[in-house]
């Protein structure tokens, strides 16, 4: 049985979609994104998705683990084609790389510990020499991936250190050092799993974006502990205050669920008193809803879809007003962007992307397109930031 696994960044988020999470007959069916992907793949039915109008750059893939570079002129449904695993997106300048897959921590309301199995991550040097050969290519700014990129544990090659591992900051700290690369991203992490280093290496490692997104849920220990989330709401900000101490400028982002199950008034308050405390910089936020299979589907104290939404509308108006403030402070400093392309609206201006992922547009030369450039902000918009080049 075969299934495609298959990850596509949104265009404004770090968001990550999957096609189909595990083999079966019933999620075989998926669409590969039109772009140019890097793959690794296992399996030799090749022929299923050749047949459905995929085309392989190369097929240097036997019955074990193999690479391929994949063009998909446009968006292509194909049918049940070979396990396939995406390492690489590559997106002008910038590309996303995944270096681990699956979770072990069993939140009580998540499927992927059932889906997509337990963490796993790619060998250290495999992760390293593909970095490198993508700053071979004009790629600037990596995306490390993983479902809890943070547990990032990728064994060392034998001659080095034989059943060793590197942790993420240790991955960071390499990546860093590769000829071309400037700048460093990671998603999606895990509170638990901000370790010392790794909160270190923002204040070490200048390559790290000011930017991090870093899901709590919720701000109440009741409902914490019911998610199994494995930390509290004093020690998640204790983390931020750490993450603070180490970059002051770090923006953050973060996830919500709200109306879980037993959740009271209480219990909401407490997030919003969280929010206010911390700040965010931009959030998914969502109304609980059961997945089958999960622990929490089974709980007793279902909340009313109104009460769930009300809630909802509560935290996402917080939410948006940290938003605005934030790119209401950014006017009037200087930012480092990727430029990304022509701007949306006036194709004779250019869109760029902050640390922080706001897009910025502005006027200047498209030989600046996939290239920093430093540019003063002017002006906050609702959904984008304006800015000037800075004078030279
Ligand atoms: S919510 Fe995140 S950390 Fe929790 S089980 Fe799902 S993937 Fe893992």
């Amino acid at each position: 049985m075969f299934a495609l696994l298959l990850a596509a960044a949104s265009a404004n988020s770090n968001d990550f979609t999957i096609c189909a999470d595990r083999p079966s007959k019933a999620n075989g069916a998926c669409t590969v994104p039109a772009g140019h992907w890097q793959l690794e793949v296992s399996g030799p039915d090749w022929s299923r998705m050749k047949n459905d109008g995929v085309r392989i750059d190369t097929t240097s893939v036997g019955s074990t683990l193999g690479k391929l570079g994949l063009d998909v002129a446009s968006d292509v449904e194909i049918g049940f084609a070979p396990y396939i695993h995406v390492t690489t997106r590559v997106d002008g300048a910038s590309a996303f790389v995944s270096i681990m897959e699956g979770c072990s921590k069993y939140c009580s309301f998540c499927v992927v510990p059932y889906t997509r199995g337990e963490e796993m991550s790619r060998p250290f040097d495999d992760v390293l020499t593909e970095i490198a050969d993508l700053a071979d290519q004009g790629v600037r700014e990596i995306t490390l991936l993983g479902q809890n990129v943070n547990a990032y544990r990728g064994p060392l090659a034998t001659d080095r250190a034989d059943g060793q591992t590197a942790d993420l900051a240790m991955l960071l700290e390499y990546a860093a050092d590769v000829p071309g690369v400037e700048r460093l991203r990671f998603t999606t992490s895990h509170p638990k799993e901000m370790s010392a280093r790794l909160i270190d290496a923002f204040a070490t490692n200048d390559k790290l974006v000011s930017h991090l997104h870093l899901p709590v849920q919720s701000g109440s220990d009741r409902v914490l502990a019911a998610m199994k989330r494995g930390y509290t709401a004093l020690e998640y900000k204790s983390t931020i205050r750490r993450l603070r101490a180490a970059r002051p400028d770090l923006s953050l982002t973060s996830d919500f669920i709200v109306g879980f199950p037993g959740e009271t008034d209480a219990d909401f308050d407490a997030t919003l008193r969280l929010v206010e405390a911390i700040r965010f910089d931009g959030a998914f936020s969502f109304a609980y809803s059961p997945r089958p299979g999960t622990p929490a589907a089974e709980l007793s104290g279902q909340i009313d879809a109104d009460v769930r939404q009300a809630r909802l509308v509560r935290l996402q108006t917080l939410l948006d007003a940290q938003y605005r403030n934030y790119s209401e402070a950014m006017v009037g400093t200087r930012q480092r962007v990727l430029v990304t392309g022509p701007a949306v609206k006036n194709p004779h201006e250019l869109a760029a992307r902050t640390d922080n992922n706001r897009v910025v547009n502005f006027a200047g030369d498209a030989a600046s397109i996939d290239h920093y450039v430093d540019v003063d902000i002017t002006a906050a918009l609702p959904h984008s930031l304006r800015g000037q080049l800075t004078a030279a």
